[in-house]
C-alpha cells in the first residue's frame, strides 16, 4: 500500500469497512461505560493514532496481531527474538512451511500488512532487553503474548520504571496499560494491569508454580508414574553409562530420546508401570507442555477485547484476572488480584532482609532465589562499603556479614534477569 502523507489510510477505507466496529462506538448501549458518549472519534482514533506493542509474535502473538488489525488497530509494533520452527506451524497461523527459519516478527508483519489493508506493522526480530525507556513510552497499550515468566516480569519492570510520581501521587499520563496472556495446555490466564495501581506481574508472583520436579527419593526407589521412570533413566542413569560419551542429554537428537525411552521402559516394568512411550519420554526430557491452538484463540480474543475497551473507554475494562481452563468440562472465572503492599517491583517500599549478623551471603542468594515472592534467577549484590561501591562477588558467599564488613541497615542493591531496575533491599539483623 502506497504511503503519502497526511493521508496514509485514504484509498482503503471502503464503504462499511469498519461497520462492526461502528456498532460498538457509534451508539449508545446497556454495557457501555457510564462516562462514554458515542462518537465517531474513538475509531479514528484507532485508526490513525493509537500505537499499540506486541510483545511476541508465537501462538498468542499471531492471534493477537490479526484479532488488533481486524478491530481497527493500525499502528502495531511486534518485537520477537525467534525464528519459525517447522513445529509452529500447526497453530501460529501467519506462517508457512517456507518461513521456516525466518523471524517470527518479521513474517507475522509482513503477512497482516498484505492481508489487511492499511496495516502497518513494524517488526522488532530483538530482545525486549535490547530497547530502552524512550521505545517503550511512545505506546499507548502494551500486549504481552509470552511463554517466559521472566520476559513477563521484566516488561513488568520496564512500565514501572516509566511511571512518574510528584509528591507521591502519581501521574496518571505516565500509566502504560499492560495486557497479559499467558497458556499452558489447556489452561489459560489473561489479565489487565494498570502499573502503579493495580496488581503487577510481581504482586501475584505466588500464582506461579515453580516448575515441577519430582522428588529424588521417588525418581530413585518408588516410582509410580512413566514420568519418574524417564526421570531414572535422565538424572540417574546418563551420567553414569555415559551412552555417548561425555555428551549431555540433548532433547533434539533421536538417538538419544531412543535411548532414554528403552531405559524409561526396563525401569516402568520392573515396577509394573505402563505409559511410557517415546513421545513421552521427549516431552519429559524437553519439558515440554502442549500448545493448544483453541486455547491460544480462546486467551488472545480475551486480550484484544481488553485492548480494545481500553483504547475506546467504551467499555469498562475486565478487573482485572481471567481464568480460563478447558481441561474437564470448561471453567472460566474472573477475580480481582490484589496489590501486594510491599511488592518488590512495584510499591516503591524498600525490601527487608531478615538476616542474623552470623548468616553467610548464599544465605541471602538462597532467599532471593527461593522466596515466592521474590524467584530471583541469577541476582548479582552491590553495596558501598567504606564509602565504595563493590560487588558482592560469588567468591565471598560463604563469608559472613560481620567479616565482610556489612553492618545493620546496610542496603543491598540487587540486579536480576527478572526487573530492568536494580531492587534495593536493607539489611536487619536479627541477632
Ligand atoms: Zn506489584
Amino acid at each position: 500500500m502506497a504511503v503519502d502523507g497526511g493521508h496514509r489510510n485514504s484509498g482503503c477505507d471502503w464503504d462499511g469497512r469498519w461497520n462492526h466496529v461502528r456498532k460498538f462506538l457509534e451508539r449508545p448501549g446497556p454495557f457501555t461505560h457510564p462516562d462514554f458518549e458515542p462518537s465517531t472519534e474513538s475509531l479514528q482514533f484507532l485508526l490513525e493514532t493509537c500505537k499499540i506493542l506486541v510483545i511476541g509474535s508465537g501462538g498468542l502473538g499471531c492471534e493477537l496481531l490479526k484479532n488488533l488489525a481486524l478491530s481497527g488497530f493500525r499502528l502495531i509494533h511486534v518485537v520477537d527474538m525467534d525464528t519459525i520452527d517447522v513445529s509452529n506451524l500447526n497453530r501460529q497461523f501467519l506462517f508457512r512451511p517456507k518461513d521456516v527459519g525466518r523471524p517470527k516478527a518479521e513474517v507475522a508483519a509482513d503477512f497482516v500488512n498484505s492481508r489487511i489493508p492499511g496495516c502497518k506493522v513494524v517488526p522488532h526480530f530483538k530482545k525486549i532487553q535490547d530497547f530502552d525507556e524512550s521505545f517503550y513510552r511512545q505506546f499507548h497499550i502494551i500486549v504481552c503474548g509470552l511463554d517466559s515468566i521472566i520476559a513477563r516480569r521484566w516488561m513488568n519492570g520496564m512500565l514501572i520504571s516509566l511511571l512518574s510520581y510528584e509528591d507521591g501521587i502519581l501521574d496518571p499520563s505516565s500509566i502504560i496499560p499492560l495486557i497479559d496472556g499467558g497458556t499452558e495446555g489447556f489452561k489459560g490466564n489473561a489479565r489487565v494491569i494498570l502499573p502503579g495501581m493495580t496488581a503487577c506481574i510481581d504482586c501475584t508472583l505466588e500464582l506461579y508454580p515453580p516448575q515441577i520436579n519430582f522428588p529424588m527419593c521417588t525418581i530413585a526407589s518408588m516410582p509410580r508414574l512413566p514420568e519418574h521412570c524417564i526421570e531414572y533413566a535422565r538424572i540417574l542413569q546418563w551420567p553414569k553409562e555415559k551412552p555417548f560419551g561425555d555428551t549431555s542429554v540433548d532433547g533434539d537428537n533421536p538417538e538419544h530420546i531412543q535411548w532414554m525411552f528403552e531405559r524409561a521402559q526396563e525401569r516402568a516394568s520392573e515396577f509394573n508401570i505402563t505409559g511410557v512411550t517415546y513421545r513421552l519420554t521427549q516431552g519429559v526430557v524437553k519439558r515440554i507442555i502442549p500448545a493448544v491452538a483453541s486455547t491460544n484463540a480462546v486467551i488472545a480474543a480475551a486480550c484484544a477485547t481488553e485492548v480494545f475497551k481500553i483504547a475506546t473507554s467504551a467499555y469498562i475494562p475486565l478487573n482485572n484476572y481471567l481464568v480460563f481452563n478447558d481441561v474437564d468440562g470448561l471453567y472460566t472465572y474472573t477475580f480481582e488480584a490484589e496489590r501486594k503492599e510491599n511488592c518488590s517491583a512495584c510499591s516503591l517500599v524498600p525490601q527487608d532482609l531478615q538476616f542474623p549478623s552470623s548468616a553467610k551471603l548464599q544465605e541471602v542468594l538462597e532467599y532471593l532465589t527461593e522466596n515466592a515472592a521474590l524467584q530471583m534467577k541469577s541476582p548479582a549484590i552491590t553495596t558501598t562499603l567504606e564509602g565504595k561501591n563493590k560487588t558482592l562477588y560469588l567468591q565471598v558467599i560463604y563469608v559472613i556479614f560481620d567479616k565482610l564488613g556489612l553492618s545493620d541497615g546496610q542496603e543491598l542493591a540487587v540486579a536480576d534477569v527478572t526487573t530492568p531496575q536494580t531492587v534495593l533491599f536493607k539489611l536487619n539483623f536479627t541477632a
